[in-house]
Protein backbone atom coordinates (compact mmCIF):
# COMPACT_ATOMS: atom_id res chain seq x y z
CA UNK A 1 0.00 0.00 0.00
CA UNK A 2 1.23 3.33 -1.05
CA UNK A 3 1.83 6.01 1.82
CA UNK A 4 0.29 8.92 0.04
CA UNK A 5 1.54 11.44 3.07
CA UNK A 6 5.22 10.16 2.82
CA UNK A 7 5.24 10.77 -0.96
CA UNK A 8 4.11 14.15 -0.50
CA UNK A 9 6.25 14.80 2.65
CA UNK A 10 3.62 15.82 5.20
CA UNK A 11 1.48 14.69 8.18
CA UNK A 12 -1.11 12.78 8.34
CA UNK A 13 -3.17 15.37 9.62
CA UNK A 14 -2.08 17.87 7.19
CA UNK A 15 -4.29 20.63 5.91
CA UNK A 16 -5.30 21.10 2.26
CA UNK A 17 -3.18 24.15 1.74
CA UNK A 18 -0.05 22.43 2.80
CA UNK A 19 -1.04 19.23 0.53
CA UNK A 20 -1.57 22.28 -2.29
CA UNK A 21 2.06 23.67 -1.27
CA UNK A 22 4.04 20.69 -1.48
CA UNK A 23 2.34 19.17 -4.37
CA UNK A 24 2.86 22.10 -5.91
CA UNK A 25 6.67 22.36 -4.73
CA UNK A 26 7.26 18.58 -5.60
CA UNK A 27 5.67 18.16 -8.78
CA UNK A 28 8.20 20.97 -9.94
CA UNK A 29 11.06 18.90 -8.70
CA UNK A 30 9.83 15.49 -10.28
CA UNK A 31 8.70 17.06 -13.39
CA UNK A 32 9.07 14.67 -16.21
CA UNK A 33 10.57 17.39 -18.41
CA UNK A 34 13.71 17.36 -15.91
CA UNK A 35 13.33 13.97 -15.00
CA UNK A 36 12.17 11.98 -18.64
CA UNK A 37 14.21 8.59 -16.71
CA UNK A 38 11.83 8.45 -13.71
CA UNK A 39 8.19 9.29 -13.54
CA UNK A 40 6.81 7.03 -11.22
CA UNK A 41 7.64 9.64 -8.81
CA UNK A 42 5.79 11.96 -10.55
CA UNK A 43 2.74 9.45 -10.94
CA UNK A 44 2.91 8.95 -7.43
CA UNK A 45 2.47 12.49 -6.50
CA UNK A 46 -0.09 13.09 -8.81
CA UNK A 47 -2.03 10.05 -7.01
CA UNK A 48 -1.62 11.21 -3.82
CA UNK A 49 -2.67 14.56 -4.89
CA UNK A 50 -5.68 13.19 -6.11
CA UNK A 51 -6.96 11.03 -3.38
CA UNK A 52 -5.93 13.65 -0.73
CA UNK A 53 -7.74 16.38 -1.63
CA UNK A 54 -10.93 14.55 -2.06
CA UNK A 55 -12.82 14.78 0.99
CA UNK A 56 -14.14 10.98 0.70
CA UNK A 57 -11.37 9.59 -1.30
CA UNK A 58 -9.16 10.78 1.51
CA UNK A 59 -11.26 9.29 4.25
CA UNK A 60 -11.50 5.76 2.81
CA UNK A 61 -7.55 5.75 1.97
CA UNK A 62 -7.13 6.95 5.62
CA UNK A 63 -9.06 4.12 6.92
CA UNK A 64 -7.14 1.38 5.00
CA UNK A 65 -4.14 3.00 6.03
CA UNK A 66 -5.05 2.75 9.40
CA UNK A 67 -6.17 -0.58 8.93
CA UNK A 68 -2.26 -1.24 7.08
CA UNK A 69 -0.39 0.05 9.75
CA UNK A 70 -2.42 -1.97 12.73
CA UNK A 71 -1.47 -4.92 10.25
CA UNK A 72 2.36 -4.23 10.14
CA UNK A 73 2.39 -3.15 13.63
CA UNK A 74 0.52 -6.81 14.70
CA UNK A 75 2.77 -8.15 12.45
CA UNK A 76 6.40 -6.69 14.26
CA UNK A 77 8.81 -9.59 15.68
CA UNK A 78 6.62 -12.05 13.93
CA UNK A 79 8.70 -11.93 10.77
CA UNK A 80 7.03 -12.93 7.66
CA UNK A 81 7.98 -16.08 6.61
CA UNK A 82 11.08 -15.69 3.62
CA UNK A 83 10.27 -16.52 -0.21
CA UNK A 84 12.92 -19.82 0.20
CA UNK A 85 11.88 -21.87 2.29
CA UNK A 86 8.25 -21.50 1.98
CA UNK A 87 7.99 -24.09 -0.48
CA UNK A 88 5.28 -25.47 -2.33
CA UNK A 89 6.30 -28.34 -4.02
CA UNK A 90 7.68 -31.69 -1.57
CA UNK A 91 11.25 -32.24 -1.87
CA UNK A 92 12.46 -35.38 -3.16
CA UNK A 93 13.24 -38.07 -0.38
CA UNK A 94 16.20 -40.17 -1.00
CA UNK A 95 17.01 -43.40 0.63
CA UNK A 96 19.44 -46.76 0.35
CA UNK A 97 18.15 -50.03 1.44
CA UNK A 98 20.16 -53.31 1.08
CA UNK A 99 18.58 -56.17 -0.96
CA UNK A 100 21.26 -58.56 -1.10
CA UNK A 101 19.36 -61.39 1.55
CA UNK A 102 15.66 -60.36 -0.61
CA UNK A 103 17.46 -61.37 -3.98
CA UNK A 104 19.27 -64.30 -2.90
CA UNK A 105 15.96 -65.77 -0.55
CA UNK A 106 13.69 -65.31 -3.98
CA UNK A 107 12.61 -66.15 -6.74
CA UNK A 108 12.74 -64.06 -9.93
CA UNK A 109 9.42 -62.45 -10.74
CA UNK A 110 8.61 -62.60 -7.39
CA UNK A 111 7.57 -59.17 -5.37
CA UNK A 112 9.70 -58.01 -2.31
CA UNK A 113 7.94 -56.23 0.48
CA UNK A 114 10.24 -54.13 2.49
CA UNK A 115 9.08 -52.48 5.76
CA UNK A 116 11.48 -49.15 6.39
CA UNK A 117 11.00 -46.10 9.04
CA UNK A 118 10.77 -42.93 6.69
CA UNK A 119 11.49 -39.79 7.47
CA UNK A 120 9.41 -36.81 5.51
CA UNK A 121 7.74 -33.51 5.94
CA UNK A 122 3.95 -34.28 5.95
CA UNK A 123 1.04 -32.14 5.68
CA UNK A 124 0.95 -30.14 9.28
CA UNK A 125 -1.92 -31.57 10.86
CA UNK A 126 -2.64 -28.83 13.28
CA UNK A 127 -3.45 -26.55 10.09
CA UNK A 128 -4.08 -28.72 8.09
CA UNK A 129 -1.30 -27.28 5.51
CA UNK A 130 -2.83 -23.75 5.60
CA UNK A 131 0.80 -22.68 7.28
CA UNK A 132 -1.85 -20.37 9.84
CA UNK A 133 -3.81 -20.80 12.80
CA UNK A 134 -7.05 -22.56 12.02
CA UNK A 135 -10.30 -19.91 12.15
CA UNK A 136 -7.55 -16.79 11.41
CA UNK A 137 -6.97 -14.87 7.77
CA UNK A 138 -4.97 -14.83 4.98
CA UNK A 139 -5.09 -11.34 3.70
CA UNK A 140 -3.91 -10.03 -0.17
CA UNK A 141 -0.81 -8.60 0.77
CA UNK A 142 -1.38 -4.90 0.24
CA UNK A 143 1.96 -4.55 -1.03
CA UNK A 144 2.19 -6.10 -4.29
CA UNK A 145 -1.54 -6.79 -4.20
CA UNK A 146 -1.99 -10.36 -5.03
CA UNK A 147 0.59 -11.04 -7.25
CA UNK A 148 3.63 -11.73 -5.48
CA UNK A 149 5.87 -8.80 -7.89
CA UNK A 150 6.24 -5.17 -7.22
CA UNK A 151 8.28 -3.44 -9.84
CA UNK A 152 11.89 -1.95 -8.37
CA UNK A 153 11.78 1.81 -8.74
CA UNK A 154 15.31 1.86 -10.27
CA UNK A 155 15.84 -0.97 -12.53
CA UNK A 156 12.22 -1.53 -13.30
CA UNK A 157 12.54 -5.23 -13.09
CA UNK A 158 9.81 -7.09 -11.71
CA UNK A 159 10.92 -8.37 -8.21
CA UNK A 160 9.58 -11.13 -5.79
CA UNK A 161 8.03 -8.92 -3.09
CA UNK A 162 9.66 -8.90 0.24
CA UNK A 163 5.91 -8.45 2.05
CA UNK A 164 4.69 -11.69 1.00
CA UNK A 165 7.23 -13.63 -0.47
CA UNK A 166 6.04 -13.73 -3.52
CA UNK A 167 2.75 -15.58 -2.35
CA UNK A 168 0.79 -12.53 -2.97
CA UNK A 169 -0.99 -13.32 0.87
CA UNK A 170 0.12 -12.66 4.58
CA UNK A 171 -0.88 -14.94 7.16
CA UNK A 172 -2.01 -12.44 10.09
CA UNK A 173 -1.30 -15.60 12.47
CA UNK A 174 1.09 -18.27 11.27
CA UNK A 175 0.38 -21.70 12.80
CA UNK A 176 2.87 -22.07 15.19
CA UNK A 177 3.08 -26.09 14.58
CA UNK A 178 5.09 -25.52 11.03
CA UNK A 179 6.13 -22.40 11.94
CA UNK A 180 4.24 -21.24 9.02
CA UNK A 181 5.65 -23.95 6.39
CA UNK A 182 2.54 -25.70 6.50
CA UNK A 183 4.63 -29.38 6.55
CA UNK A 184 5.97 -31.12 9.68
CA UNK A 185 8.96 -33.67 9.29
CA UNK A 186 7.34 -37.03 10.47
CA UNK A 187 8.49 -40.29 10.97
CA UNK A 188 6.49 -43.17 10.12
CA UNK A 189 7.10 -46.89 9.32
CA UNK A 190 5.98 -47.61 5.29
CA UNK A 191 5.81 -50.90 3.52
CA UNK A 192 7.24 -50.64 -0.16
CA UNK A 193 6.88 -53.38 -2.55
CA UNK A 194 9.32 -54.17 -5.02
CA UNK A 195 9.70 -56.31 -7.95
CA UNK A 196 12.33 -58.28 -7.92
CA UNK A 197 12.87 -58.07 -11.64
CA UNK A 198 13.17 -53.91 -11.03
CA UNK A 199 15.82 -54.51 -8.62
CA UNK A 200 18.09 -56.65 -11.06
CA UNK A 201 17.36 -54.22 -13.75
CA UNK A 202 18.36 -51.60 -11.79
CA UNK A 203 21.62 -53.46 -10.72
CA UNK A 204 22.48 -54.45 -14.09
CA UNK A 205 22.28 -51.42 -15.66
CA UNK A 206 24.31 -49.66 -13.52
CA UNK A 207 27.17 -51.79 -12.33
CA UNK A 208 28.61 -51.36 -8.98
CA UNK A 209 27.95 -47.31 -8.53
CA UNK A 210 25.58 -48.35 -5.97
CA UNK A 211 24.35 -44.18 -5.83
CA UNK A 212 22.95 -44.81 -9.58
CA UNK A 213 20.82 -47.76 -8.60
CA UNK A 214 17.56 -46.31 -8.24
CA UNK A 215 13.90 -46.92 -7.87
CA UNK A 216 11.76 -43.89 -7.62
CA UNK A 217 8.16 -44.26 -5.91
CA UNK A 218 6.34 -41.08 -7.77
CA UNK A 219 4.59 -38.67 -5.62
CA UNK A 220 5.64 -40.15 -1.96
CA UNK A 221 8.40 -37.99 -0.97
CA UNK A 222 7.68 -34.99 1.34
CA UNK A 223 4.32 -33.95 0.58
CA UNK A 224 3.39 -31.01 -1.57
CA UNK A 225 1.70 -27.31 0.61
CA UNK A 226 0.09 -24.36 -0.66
CA UNK A 227 -1.00 -26.19 -3.71
CA UNK A 228 2.28 -27.65 -4.67
CA UNK A 229 3.18 -30.96 -5.39
CA UNK A 230 4.55 -34.09 -3.61
CA UNK A 231 7.83 -34.98 -4.50
CA UNK A 232 8.93 -38.74 -5.00
CA UNK A 233 10.57 -41.53 -2.95
CA UNK A 234 13.74 -42.73 -4.33
CA UNK A 235 15.49 -45.66 -3.14
CA UNK A 236 18.70 -46.25 -3.77
CA UNK A 237 19.30 -49.92 -4.38
CA UNK A 238 22.65 -51.60 -1.96
CA UNK A 239 23.53 -54.98 -3.34
CA UNK A 240 26.36 -56.72 -1.76
CA UNK A 241 29.60 -56.56 -4.23
CA UNK A 242 30.13 -60.33 -5.00
CA UNK A 243 26.47 -60.94 -5.35
CA UNK A 244 26.20 -57.97 -7.32
CA UNK A 245 28.11 -59.31 -10.09
CA UNK A 246 27.05 -62.93 -10.15
CA UNK A 247 23.80 -61.18 -10.75
CA UNK A 248 25.14 -58.54 -13.22
CA UNK A 249 26.79 -62.27 -15.14
CA UNK A 250 23.53 -63.90 -15.08
CA UNK A 251 21.54 -60.97 -15.91
CA UNK A 252 23.95 -60.57 -19.17
CA UNK A 253 23.43 -64.34 -19.79
CA UNK A 254 19.76 -64.04 -19.68
CA UNK A 255 20.11 -60.69 -22.34
CA UNK A 256 21.98 -62.81 -24.26
CA UNK A 257 20.03 -65.73 -24.40
CA UNK A 258 16.53 -63.70 -25.28
CA UNK A 259 18.27 -61.90 -27.96
CA UNK A 260 19.26 -64.76 -29.59
CA UNK A 261 15.98 -66.95 -29.04
CA UNK A 262 14.59 -63.68 -31.03
CA UNK A 263 16.22 -64.74 -34.12
ZN1 LIG B 1 3.34 -9.11 -1.73
ZN1 LIG C 1 0.76 -25.85 10.71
Amino acid sequence: MKDYYSILEIQENAAETLIKSQYRRLASVYHPDKNPNNTDKFLDLNEAYRILMNRALRESYDRDFKEFNNLKKSRSGDKIIPYRTRLRDGGNVNIEIDFTDDVINSKDGEFITKTIQLQRYVNCPDCGGEGRERGTLAIICPQCGGSGMVKNRDTKINEVCQDCGGYGDIFLYKCKICNGMGRIKKSEEITLEFKKDDILNSVAANGNDNNNKIIIFSGRGDDGVFGGKNGNLTVSVKIDDNILNKINNLHKGFFIKRLFSKK
